[in-house]
Order: structure tokens, then C-alpha cells, then sequence
């Protein structure tokens, strides 16, 4: 399959990460964050996590962080929406979506899938099309009892060691989601390996996201 990258060592990548909640933009998007980091491309990252109170925030923040080491920059903003309430918060929430854009010009923007079966999910990926419309979208997936998942059309492949780290940061910093059945090594290894497989990956892993529209040139 062949491939494009964004940058290249040495270039910088301005990166906007939309979350709703504590730990979503890890799943769905950490591998390709620590990807990026560790092939030495200049991230500068606004981290927005939408609903973190208390242990969550303060997870939220030091995984962020962690995630993060290496980037040249990381400006990391946990808010305190209710969590499933985001559709009846739009008026609340939105205005913090447009603060996203001030003082910040992303090349690249992480959110949550248009079909993503949690409410508060949908409504984060609606606000972000709303608000970045001169903008590269990619949608991430976040596993879930739904069993929401669709088909995937872009990948970034992970090396092996990049997703034991993903899997271990999201394990050492969310501790209030150890009793999830969900939240399991397996689930995360076993869909980056499906993905991987998708786009043949030669460290057979991967994440996958769903890219609506894109101009290249
Ligand atoms: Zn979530």
C-alpha cells in the first residue's frame, strides 16, 4: 500500500487532539502521537480533553503528559463538561471548541468518529467539522461494548514496541478504568493487530482512522 507521510524528521507538526473524555484521544490516537515523537518530528500539540473532573483531570493530565514527552510543545486544557450530556451542552460546549483555533493553526486534527456510538463522542466530531473547515479531520476509534466499529481508511502502522508503550502508559495512568472489562491489553493489541493486518503493516500493527476528505498538492 503505498503511503504519505505528514513530516519528516526534523519537520514540524502542529497537532490538535479533541477528546471527550479521560482517556480517548490515547486510544484512539497515542500510538501515531508516540510514533511521530520517536521519529523525530517536531510535534506541537493542543490537548483538549472535554469532561475530565478530579482523578479523571488528574489522570487525564499526567498521561497527556506522558504521551507527550518528547514533543517540542504540549499545551495540555482539561474542561468539565458533564459526561453524557455533551448533545445538551452544544450551547456550552462550543464556544470552548472555537477557543481551539485561537492562537493555533493544526495541521492535522484528532476527534472522535461521525459514527461512534457514544453520544458525547458524536457530538465532539460534529462540533470539530463544525469549527476546522480549512483543515485535515481524521476520526479515531475508541473500542466499546457498542460494537460500533466500521471500516478504517487511513492507517498509520505502529512498530511493536510503540504499541507495548501505548498500552503501558494507558495501564500506568488510568487506574479508575482498571475494573472496565474493556479496558484490557488484549482489546488494544488485538485491534491494532486487525488494523495492522488491513494495511499490512510491517511491525503488523496499527491504528486506524477515517479520513472524509482531503486535497493533496
Ligand atoms: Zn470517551
Amino acid at each position: 500500500m503505498r503511503g504519505f507521510g505528514l513530516a519528516g524528521p526534523g519537520e514540524s507538526l502542529s497537532v490538535l487532539c479533541i477528546g471527550a473524555h479521560a482517556d480517548d484521544i490515547e486510544i484512539g490516537a497515542g500510538g501515531t502521537l508516540l510514533s511521530w515523537i520517536a521519529a523525530g518530528i517536531r510535534l506541537h500539540v493542543r490537548w483538549c480533553v472535554f469532561s475530565a473532573t478530579a482523578r479523571r483531570a488528574a489522570e487525564a493530565t499526567e498521561s497527556a503528559r506522558a504521551f507527550l514527552d518528547g514533543a517540542s510543545s504540549a499545551d495540555i486544557r482539561i474542561k468539565d463538561f458533564e459526561d453524557g450530556f455533551f448533545p445538551y451542552q452544544g450551547s456550552d460546549i462550543k464556544p470552548w471548541m472555537e477557543e481551539q483555533k485561537r492562537g493555533f493553526t493544526p495541521d492535522v486534527v484528532f476527534t472522535h468518529r461521525r459514527d461512534d456510538a457514544h453520544q458525547d463522542h458524536r457530538e465532539l466530531c460534529q462540533l470539530s467539522w463544525n469549527t476546522f473547515r480549512d483543515h485535515l479531520i481524521l476520526e479515531y476509534e475508541v473500542p466499546k461494548w457498542d460494537g460500533d466499529f466500521g471500516q478504517p481508511n487511513l492507517y498509520m502502522p505502529l512498530e511493536p514496541a510503540v504499541l507495548e508503550r501505548k498500552i503501558g502508559l494507558l495501564h500506568t495512568h488510568f487506574d479508575s478504568q482498571q475494573s472496565k472489562d474493556w479496558f484490557d491489553p488484549e482489546v488494544f493489541r488485538g485491534l491494532a493487530r486487525l488494523r495492522g493486518m488491513e494495511c499490512r503493516a510491517p511491525g503488523r500493527y496499527a491504528e486506524g482512522f477515517v479520513l472524509r476528505k482531503a486535497s493533496i498538492g
